[in-house]
């Protein structure tokens, strides 16, 4: 008779706090008909979340007794799980249980979880690795009845100098301190025994090398310990470079003026592959929306996400185009190229565009490399996939600086920007260039150019540049700041959401001539002392005017509570005047909202004749 087929599960139990399993595990004992547990720390607790099981304490078994228990139970049509304290994969003797179940040909799933040495680290509140001290971490254990092979002698792995975590190994705390201080290990190298970490009687011992041993015996503390040792306990490591601001990982741009890709993102890919490769671009990316066919929805891993019928591609890029200030791609080129075709109309106003393949190896910027930003897009996709960006605009290529995309991230404003066509082309030609504009500036972006020369610094908000006897001025634009809030919401925390939002679009506070807002806001002290301090008149506009400005995003918020479309967008719009443009679109941070508008042109700037 052909077996019935169960199933069985080798589980992670986590380190003893019933909620420290992971999810899929709870489900498998869920759906359990008999749970093999490991012993006492396996915690009974998790047994009653296994409503339909029969239990079976594998302390008491041998080896060849619980296969024999996993065997007949699947072969019977049951649901196994076996249950292992922490994860199975360290010290859970589950390698000879796999071999026999691979050599009787019945498949089993492992299901991980959080090994004890992470809830120890969580009771001490501390990381086990910190850059200047330790970046490795070794697991080991003393040996007891199971051998430690020669070649992984304590001693040994001592000389690392590395943070080590002990399994098993409580019991001798003198002899193994007595080995890590022959080894050279200095006897102030703290250690820390935690012992039943996650569980109601968890207990930690804080010491050194010199002093650990004894302590762990006054605390009465003989077995069910995790040994942590190395200077990481000390806490006195170097700050983590993950969060500098200069420092630019896949998913955080560091804040130099250099910049990534602001605005909204939308992605678009039409394969499974292709699909994730977006999904992940899209985590890394400020402003991302997935747009995928319906037939994606179910596998598709984020937040914000719109579909549309299947084979309606052309119809939903060409709905999409308005919409966004950027598009990534994540298909063939040539797709992209032939939706292109209807909709481009110049550089000022089409989104940028950027073309990745579904591996990540090459994220192409293909339209609007500069005033667009393409080509920081395609820089930020290729920094995500870990590919490269493919920028063919000439002034990158050869490394010039383009100005009309100079002055968009900067935040200068050319009137007329049409005459930039012959400085453009004066700097292809080489020819010298005279600069007048503050210090850090030139240091950042011309001061690697042979032929350009900063012949004054200024401060006062307006850049010259001088070549081929003909001279042109860039003037920095001045900003209306629109701020909503919730009720009761203090000066600092509003400070404090402002000044993160001009620091990462590069506005100083002293740019920002105005703040604005609703009447509706007038007697919110937060917002008033806010203004004050910054010494900003604070303009409250009332509800008809807000509601009669057109804005990119309306909020749900201000039309609940307020009956107000928006405050920040629009405010910002208002204060700024007639021709005012958005040039920061409303940034939500829990109780604050904050949108900056650049006031309209002044009539001077320009090219000019010197
Ligand atoms: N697979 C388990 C380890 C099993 S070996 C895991 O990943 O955690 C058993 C050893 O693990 C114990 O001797 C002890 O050193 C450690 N251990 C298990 N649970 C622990 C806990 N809650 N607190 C501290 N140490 C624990």
């Amino acid at each position: 008779m052909k077996d019935k087929q169960g199933h069985i599960s080798f589980v992670g139990a986590g380190p003893g706090a019933p909620d420290l399993i992971t999810l899929r595990g709870a489900a498998r004992l869920a759906a359990a008909d008999v749970v093999i547990y490991a012993g006492s720390l396996v915690n009974e607790k998790l047994l009653e979340t296994a409503p339909r099981a029969v239990f079976c304490n594998s302390a008491l078994l041998a080896l060849p007794d619980v296969l024999e228990l996993l065997v007949s139970h699947y072969r019977a049509g049951r649901r196994v799980v076996r249950l292992h304290t922490g994860d199975p994969a360290m010290y859970g003797a589950v390698s000879e249980q796999y071999r026999e179940l691979d050599r009787l040909g019945i498949p089993y799933e492992v299901v991980p979880g959080v090994s004890s040495v992470f809830a120890a680290a969580a009771a001490l509140k501390t990381e086990l690795t910190m850059p200047g001290l330790s970046q490795s971490v070794i697991l080991t254990r003393e040996a007891g009845r199971t051998p430690v092979p020669e070649s992984e002698a304590l001693g040994k792995l001592a000389a690392h100098g590395t943070t080590l975590c002990l399994f098993l190994s409580v019991a001798d705390l003198s002899g193994l301190a007595g080995r890590l201080l022959a080894a050279g290990r200095p006897a102030t190298t703290p250690v820390a025994v935690v012992y039943r970490a996650s569980w109601e009687n968890e207990q930690i011992v804080r010491g050194t090398l010199a002093d650990i041993a004894e302590k762990t015996v006054a605390a009465g503390i003989k077995r069910q310990a995790m040994i942590v040792i190395g200077e990481v306990l000390s806490r006195n490591g170097d700050l983590s470079r993950l969060y500098d601001r200069n420092f630019t990982t896949g998913y955080r741009h560091g804040t130099d003026s250099r910049g990534g890709f602001r605005g909204r993102v939308a992605l678009m890919a039409l394969t499974r592959r292709g699909v994730w490769k977006a999904a992940e671009i899209a985590a890394g990316l400020e402003d991302a929306t997935l747009i995928l066919p319906e037939k994606f929805r179910a596998g598709a891993p984020a937040m914000r996400l719109e579909t549309y019928p299947d084979g309606d591609f052309a119809a939903a890029f060409r709905a999409a185009w308005p919409r966004f200030d950027g598009l990534v791609m994540v298909m063939a080129a040539g797709i992209v190229v032939r939706q292109l075709a209807g909709v481009c109309a110049d550089k000022k106003h089409d989104p940028a565009v950027a073309v990745c393949d579904e591996a990540g190896n090459y994220a192409v910027s293909l339209l609007s490399g500069h005033v667009g930003g393409a080509n920081a897009l395609a820089t930020d996709v290729a920094r995500i996939t870990g590919g490269r960006a493919v920028i063919t605009t000439a002034s990158d290529v050869r490394h010039y600086p383009a100005w009309d995309e100079f002055a968009a991230r900067r935040h200068y404003r050319i009137e007329p920007p049409e005459s930039l066509t012959m400085l453009a082309s004066a700097m292809l030609e080489e020819q010298p260039v005279e600069l007048e504009m503050p210090r850090g500036v030139f240091e950042e972006e011309f001061a690697g150019l042979p032929f350009c020369r900063l012949v004054r610094e200024r401060e006062d908000g307006v850049i010259i540049i001088r070549t081929g006897g003909r001279g042109w001025t860039l003037r920095r634009e001045r900003f209306a700041l629109g701020v909503g809030c919730r009720r009761g919401v203090s000066a600092a925390r509003i400070a404090a959401v402002a000044e993160r939002v001009l620091e990462r679009h590069g506005v100083r506070r002293d740019e920002v001539a105005v703040i604005a807002s609703a009447e509706v806001k007038k007697d919110e002290a937060g917002l008033t002392e806010w203004a004050a301090s910054w010494g900003r008149e604070l303009r409250l506009f009332p509800a008809a005017a807000l509601n009669a400005v057109a804005v990119p995003n309306p909020s749900a918020a201000a039309e609940r509570h307020l009956a107000l479309h928006s405050v920040s967008e629009a405010a910002a719009l208002l204060a700024a005047g007639p021709s005012g443009r958005l040039v920061v679109e409303k940034t939500a941070d829990a109780d604050v909202t904050v949108a900056l508008a650049a006031f309209p042109a002044p009539d001077e700037g320009g090219e000019e004749h010197v």
